[in-house]
């Protein structure tokens, strides 16, 4: 990720944010770089209010092994910067696949086009199925940023954070019967720019995955995409994202309030341009949970300064479960 692609809005109520944000793009010319044209007309047609029948407790909440999440974190930060085509990048693939063990792992593997070269993306892909007809997938990014790789720079929130979340997810997913929609779980590569954040230039893993997934039909089966980017951060707030599909960023917050962990979800506005965008472009429906201010001002974004004593484990635990209640929502309707 990477700035001018990313643009903040004052901190304003959430719905005169949306109006002034709409007006942004209406206008033209301020749309940034990598925002996702509006949806397909064959979008899944939903609302949140659909899923405000569902009983108010309808099992234990969801957890997850927070204490493990950050220890993958660590240990993912100390393979060093892990940029697409590095050494560090090889060893965490491999990383990810010992602990997808037994797992049903699919890979998508190409060489892309950069404005530094060609170089190889994998998006890695665990399948978790369940008994209900469609997919629900949920994503995050495992590089690391490109032009800081030789500055320090181990990125433990963007894109560490993310990968290690995924994993613990996949340590809840597994060995249990899914009653409910099929669950994938998507390590997505080369979110990053190589030089510049450009529509051409960034997530290339997810425009590959994309147009695979149409091409085969796949993108027909998914309900639901959400996205994990940056969710470490010890002082956690989660932005409500212009770019997502707001009934599914409603039934997040219904899942966070289920769970008492609705004062980090959505008090601020912003639209980013992610992982997500190339999905939100074919009709999917999506949602991107990033907290992007990373310190005050978003300070340790994309600096040596992103490190492992920033996050917290509860963090990770909150994002964590918050996904699986969604998931579990999803799967009531
Ligand atoms: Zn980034």
């Amino acid at each position: 990720m990477k700035p001018g692609n990313r643009f903040r809005l004052p901190q304003l109520p959430i719905a005169f944010s949306l109006v002034l944000c709409l007006s942004l793009i209406a206008c033209g010319g301020s749309k940034p770089a990598g925002a996702p044209e509006p949806a397909a007309a064959s979008a899944p047609v939903a609302s949140a209010s659909d899923f405000s029948s569902l009983p108010a407790d309808p099992g234990p909440p969801p957890s997850i092994d927070s204490a493990r999440a950050l220890q993958y974190t660590r240990q993912i930060v100390a393979f060093g910067a892990r940029p697409v085509g590095s050494a560090n990048h090889s060893r965490l693939e491999e990383y990810i696949y010992a602990h997808l063990k037994g797992d049903l792992v699919v890979d998508d593997l190409f060489t892309a086009d950069t404005p530094e070269g060609k170089f190889p993306v994998r998006n890695i892909v665990a399948k978790f199925p369940g008994t209900k007809d469609g997919i629900i997938v949920i994503a995050g990014h495992y590089d690391t940023n490109y032009p800081l790789r030789n500055t320090g720079y181990v990125g433990a929130n963007d894109g560490g954070s993310s990968t290690a979340l995924l994993l613990e997810l996949a340590n809840q997913l597994r060995g249990k019967k899914r009653d409910g929609y099929s669950v994938w779980l998507l390590w997505t590569d080369g979110e990053e720019a190589l030089k510049q954040w450009t529509d051409t230039d960034s997530v290339y893993g997810a425009r590959h995955l994309a147009e695979l997934w149409q091409n085969d039909g796949t993108l027909k089966q998914i309900k639901a995409f959400l996205l994990a980017d940056m969710i470490g951060d010890a002082d956690l707030n989660i932005d409500r994202d212009a770019y997502s599909t707001p009934w599914l960023e409603d039934l997040v917050y219904q899942a966070a309030t289920r769970l008492g962990y609705q004062s980090h979800f959505f008090g601020r506005q912003n639209a980013v341009g992610d992982d997500h965008a190339p999905f939100m472009q074919r009709g999917v429906p999506c949602a991107d949970l990033i907290d992007f201010d990373y310190g005050y001002n978003n300070i340790f974004w994309h600096t040596p300064q992103d490190t492992v004593d920033k996050l917290s484990p509860q963090s990770m635990e909150i994002v964590g479960s918050v996904i699986l209640e969604t998931v579990r929502m999803l799967d009531s309707k």
